[in-house]
């Protein structure tokens, strides 16, 4: 069973000379409680097709389902519904708001949709998440691995049905890239959601389910169970 299923998706970037191929005919199913890591060459396409597969962005061809719905058909008011409801983004960056507190923060998603936690979810991801009193503090008083997990607990709190994470390790130390790691290993194994993640550490794909390799925007290998055929 898909959580997410990525047809034929084409972006080019520029025209003429310049013209860009950043995907080139993806095609990619993302199953239920599936942890996949997408790896690849800095400009093989990676933040692209995460972006699109996220509606951060518009691919020029092609699908991408989020359950049964292809959010490239829908209009405005249903991608807003079906972003806010069903997919979760964690940036490399983080994209906290500075002004307000790490809680805050975390349920800023929920606050703008005018729903409130469920309890028991939101308590079970504030303790994975492990921060502690550091909840009341704000983004410029954690750590850069804090700061993330804040950010992941902020795509998990709405309970999307599948995560997309880009790069969510690329900035931290190896301890607190490992915590995140877990937080994301724990979304999928414990809470049954998909997590799609970017990296480059071959240490953090191998805690995955499923590894697919880009190049020049088209997947150019997949290998399962990365750790057991220790491949990585
Ligand atoms: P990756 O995440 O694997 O590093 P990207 O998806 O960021 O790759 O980029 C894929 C290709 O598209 C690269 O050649 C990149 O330079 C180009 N690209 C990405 N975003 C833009 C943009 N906004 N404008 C023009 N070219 C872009
Ligand atoms: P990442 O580190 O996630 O691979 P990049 O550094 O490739 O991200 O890109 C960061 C941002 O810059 C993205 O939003 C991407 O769309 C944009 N970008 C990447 N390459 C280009 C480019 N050649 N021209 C314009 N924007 C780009």
């Amino acid at each position: 069973n898909a959580a997410a299923r990525v047809i034929g998706l084409t972006k080019t970037y520029g025209s003429g000379e310049a013209r860009i191929v950043a995907l080139d005919d993806v095609t990619l199913d993302l199953a239920e409680r599936e942890f996949t890591a997408v790896m690849g060459p800095s400009g093989s396409g990676k933040s692209t097709l995460m972006h699109c597969c996220a509606a951060l962005d518009t691919a020029d061809k092609g699908s991408v389902f989020i359950g049964d719905e292809d959010l490239t058909q829908l209009k405005d008011k249903a991608l807003t519904r079906l972003r806010r409801d069903q997919i979760g983004f964690v940036f490399q960056s983080y994209n906290l708001v500075p002004t307000l507190t790490a809680q805050e923060n975390i349920v800023l998603p929920l606050a703008i949709a005018g729903r409130k936690p469920d309890p028991d979810w939101y308590d079970a991801v504030i303790a994975t998440v492990g921060l502690g009193d550091r909840l009341s503090h704000k983004p410029n008083e954690l750590s850069g691995g804090q700061q993330q997990r804040v950010a992941v607990a902020r795509a998990l709190v709405s309970r999307p049905r599948i995560v997309f994470a880009d790069e969510p390790t690329g900035n931290l130390d190896s301890r607190s890239g490992a915590e995140v790691l877990d937080l994301l290993r724990s979304s999928v194994s414990d809470h049954g959601q998909t997590v799609v993640m970017v990296t480059h550490d071959p240490v953090a794909a191998s805690h995955t389910d499923r590894v697919v390799f880009l190049a020049d925007g088209r997947i150019v290998e997949e290998m399962r169970d990365p750790d057991r055929d220790g491949v990585l």
